[in-house]
């Protein structure tokens, strides 16, 4: 059996990611909680374009998804809402208020993430709110908080990714799901879960967790600066960026960092196509390219 608890995660919380989720995100546990309920809230201040994208795999094993995974394994919840935002300009989503994404597994799963059915009837249930107009949508890419969380056991009809236009009323949006929750907890479910887990949730609920896993972006020169001022590395730097790894196979073995000297200070950069991360020493920056750049190398998103 489940518990009772109601996980809210926002793994794009930080300062220019999605924008509204936060907010919506905060709202939401409050009214949750004011309905004698108990939620969850945990929200990653992560750069998703500089750090980590929390809702990719390489997210895996942060302070962010680590707590996530605690929650879901201590207290097997009822209900799990990935909370996100998009830009209202988006026409993919069509100018809606909230979209929930379908999500798939990997591109041949036989059945995607999400059980599409009850996203509909979720997604009614939000727009009985006056003001919320819901509908569903395929993702376009793997949202692997919800994946992780399903393969820790959260049912694949309890599990849902809801993205909110920045520019609506987010606390529309926060009531608009809280009288959908409060229909779901009312139907039947199936959901896995131990005894032991659900006496845990029994216990009183009210964490709201922040993470913040600690890279600045804003430290170093902009990108076209680096570039600019590249410079070769040692042949002792080389071997330490070869001994450890941070090299692209697939590319005759090209260092995946680069010197770079702008103003008489040295900076070392790691980049893809998508995003870059610069730091102070060399060390720092393989350990950058291995938590992060290279994760972003295959997923275009
Ligand atoms: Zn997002």
């Amino acid at each position: 059996m489940a518990g009772d608890l109601i996980l809210l995660t926002v793994p794009h919380g930080a300062k220019d990611n999605d924008r509204a989720a936060p907010a919506v995100g905060h709202a939401l546990h409050r009214l949750l909680l004011g309905q004698g309920l108990k939620s969850a809230l945990i929200i990653s201040r992560s750069d998703r374009y500089t750090a980590i994208d929390m809702n990719r795999g390489h997210g895996r094993g942060t302070a962010f998804r680590s707590e996530v995974r605690r929650v879901i394994e201590e207290h097997s919840p009822r209900l799990h809402i990935d909370v996100h935002s998009f830009p209202d300009e988006i026409p993919r989503f069509g100018y809606q208020d909230i979209v929930l994404l379908h999500g798939f597994e990997h591109p041949d799963a036989d059945k995607p993430l999400q059980d599409r059915e009850f996203l509909v009837r979720y997604a009614k249930m939000l727009s009985n709110t006056p003001g919320v107009a819901a509908c569903v949508q395929p993702s376009e890419y793997p949202n692997d908080v919800c994946q992780h969380a399903i393969s820790l056991g959260m049912s694949r009809d309890r599990c849902i990714l809801a993205e909110h236009n920045d520019d609506g009323d987010h606390d529309a949006y926060a009531v608009a799901h809280a009288a959908a929750i409060a229909q779901v907890l009312s139907m039947k479910v199936m959901v896995s879960g131990t005894e032991t887990s659900q006496d845990r949730a029994r216990e009183e609920m009210r964490y709201v967790g922040d993470t913040d896993e600690g890279y600045n972006p804003r430290t170093g020169p902009k990108f076209s600066v680096l570039h600019k001022n590249k410079v070769s590395l040692t042949p002792e730097e080389r071997a330490l960026v070869k001994e450890r790894g941070a090299e692209w196979d697939c590319d005759h073995h090209r260092s995946a960092v680069f010197k770079s000297v702008v103003n008489g200070k040295t900076w070392y950069v790691t980049y893809t196509h998508r995003c870059y991360n610069v730091t102070a020493t060399l060390k720092a920056c393989i350990k950058r390219f291995h938590d992060f750049i290279k994760g972003t190398a295959e997923s275009v998103a």
